[in-house]
């Protein structure tokens, strides 16, 4: 690929899909405008890279074509056939290549700077190299100043933050995917290890612009896989939604690098754009989780579950209830808070959900959705399938919005939900949840909860004092299983 000076056609053209992707992320903020975000996307995405095809020389178009085509393939093949509830590890699955996408595109600028138009020269291992590179007129100019231009820190901080993202997302879709303990591993001295690193890393890209021996990108490399590695391991539990958005926005931070070293505005765009939202994104799950950013990357959270409660548990009394005492109790309520979790996606159960609810509008009885910013396994995971179900979204509230009035609502109908309702997170100081804000269930006159067994827990994977509570009625079945059962009951 040759580079030449971007005319201005396709500045602008690089500018109108920075537009277009800025849409895309506003549209992406709410389930009734996401597919028209997806598509304002998908038609910036598409600008930007025949917009790059046209504007360079490419040598083996076909190869491009054919290595669009076999990604594309691969990529609409996932997407078709992965679960809703497989969602957060496919998300980590794609941070992965983003991030390894990054460290070869660094690594072929490296190797060929020509190639990417990258003036300047090159001295590997001693011997310098100088390169011809053709103007914009297309004669062919000597460039003899300095190596690489100004690009050596863009070049070295893209391929380490693309390294990082690529260790650091195979780490999270391994826990994510069950493949590998969600708990944390933690190794003694990791902090003092872990800033000891990146210190090294951030000398070693200092250092690139004065020497760009092959020993010093390489060193940078490594050494950033290894942190990746480091820095995700001893994160465990609730913390992994923010880990995922963290590798979010880092993956378009390395793009934003590489598009800097291979001065395309597109991608410093598009890199900014994805690593802002997603260090927005993680910031605000962070409040949403009552933890600071700093002690999220720190690790450790979850380690040491509470060794008493499985004991407790087993003796503490509670009670169980039937499809038909649940039907009944929810007509006669005059308001219902549904609490949605990972149970309802595992049970695919929100389509007889909104039957449910459907239902008990028809007696006069008032149903709400409240949804937790980490309910699920992904963030907007219950947002994306209630509007798959075609739950209204005027009925749809966010924790703050509805805390307050589950001291009036009659019934706090739990479907599959646990750690977000757990009030040890207000309570227990001990808990590897405390300080998560969580719904004040406790304060409903009636709890139903859905879930299949007293022996299953959440997540984090602690006991829920809602389970032992007088007003609480367990309905122990899948949550689809149960809900149609409830239906059927409603139906009499
Ligand atoms: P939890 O993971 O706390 O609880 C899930 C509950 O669903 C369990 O009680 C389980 O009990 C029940 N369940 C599972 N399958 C079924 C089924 N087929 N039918 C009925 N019940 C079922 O879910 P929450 O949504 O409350 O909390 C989310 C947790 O995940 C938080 O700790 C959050 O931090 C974490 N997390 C969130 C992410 C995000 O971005 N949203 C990403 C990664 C983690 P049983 O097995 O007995 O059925």
């Amino acid at each position: 690929m040759e580079h030449i000076a971007t005319p201005s056609w396709a500045m602008f053209a690089y500018l109108v899909s920075g537009v277009l992707f800025i849409l895309a992320l506003r549209g992406l903020s709410s389930p009734a405008t996401s597919r028209a975000g997806n598509r304002y996307g998908m038609v910036g995405m598409t600008i930007a890279v025949v917009t790059t095809l046209i504007t360079h020389e490419i040598a083996g178009l076909a190869e491009i074509v054919a290595a669009l085509a076999i990604g594309g393939g691969i990529g609409w093949f996932t997407a078709r056939k992965i679960a809703m509830t497989d969602m957060p590890q496919l998300v980590a699955a794609f941070h992965s290549l983003v991030g390894m996408a990054a460290v070869l595109v660094g690594w072929a600028a490296y190797l060929n700077p020509q190639a990417f138009g990258i003036e300047g020269v090159l001295a590997v291992a001693g011997t310098e190299r100088t390169f011809d590179l053709p103007n914009a007129v297309g004669a062919s100019v000597q460039v003899t100043h300095y190596i690489f231009g100004q690009s050596c820190i863009e070049m070295g901080l893209g391929i380490a933050i693309g390294a990082i993202t690529f260790s650091g997302s195979v780490i999270a879709f391994l826990k994510l995917a069950g493949k590998m303990s969600g708990a944390p591993i933690m190794l003694p001295g990791r902090h003092v290890i872990n800033l000891g690193t990146i210190i090294a890393i951030l000398g070693l890209v200092g250092y690139f612009t004065q020497n760009q021996s092959l020993w010093v990108i390489g060193l940078i490399t490594a050494l950033a896989f290894i942190i990746g590695f480091l820095l995700i391991i001893p994160i465990g539990g609730a913390d992994m939604p923010v880990v995922v958005s963290m590798l979010n926005s880092y993956s378009g931070w390395a793009a934003a690098a590489m598009g800097f070293t291979l001065h395309n505005t597109a991608m410093i765009i598009t890199g900014a754009l994805v690593g802002s939202s997603g260090a927005i994104l993680s910031y605000i799950m962070c409040k949403a989780m009552n933890r600071s950013f700093l002690s999220v990357i720190a690790g450790g959270f979850g380690a040491a579950p509470e060794a008493t409660s499985g004991a407790a548990k087993e003796q503490r009394p509670w009670k169980r209830g039937s499809a038909e005492d649940a039907a009944f109790l929810l007509k006669e309520a005059e308001s219902v808070i549904i609490i949605p979790g990972y149970g309802m996606a595992v049970a695919q159960a929100q389509h007889v959900l909104r039957e449910m609810g459907d239902l008990l509008k028809k007696e006069g009885v008032s149903v709400k959705y409240a949804i937790h910013p980490v309910a699920g396994r992904m963030p907007g995971h219950m947002n994306v399938l209630l509007a798959e179900a075609n739950v209204p979204y005027d009925d749809v509230f966010e924790l703050e919005d509805i805390n307050g009035e589950f001291a009036q609502a009659d019934v706090a109908f739990i479907i599959g939900a646990n750690d977000v309702v757990n009030p040890a997170a207000k309570t227990d100081k001990s808990s590897p949840i405390y300080g998560m804000p969580v719904f004040d269930v406790d304060k409903a006159k009636t709890v139903m909860f859905i879930k299949r067994s007293m022996g299953g827990v959440g997540y984090s994977g602690v006991d829920n004092d809602v389970f032992y509570m007088d007003q609480t009625m367990m309905l122990l079945a899948d949550a689809k299983k149960m809900v149609e059962d409830i239906n059927k009951a409603l139906a009499h």
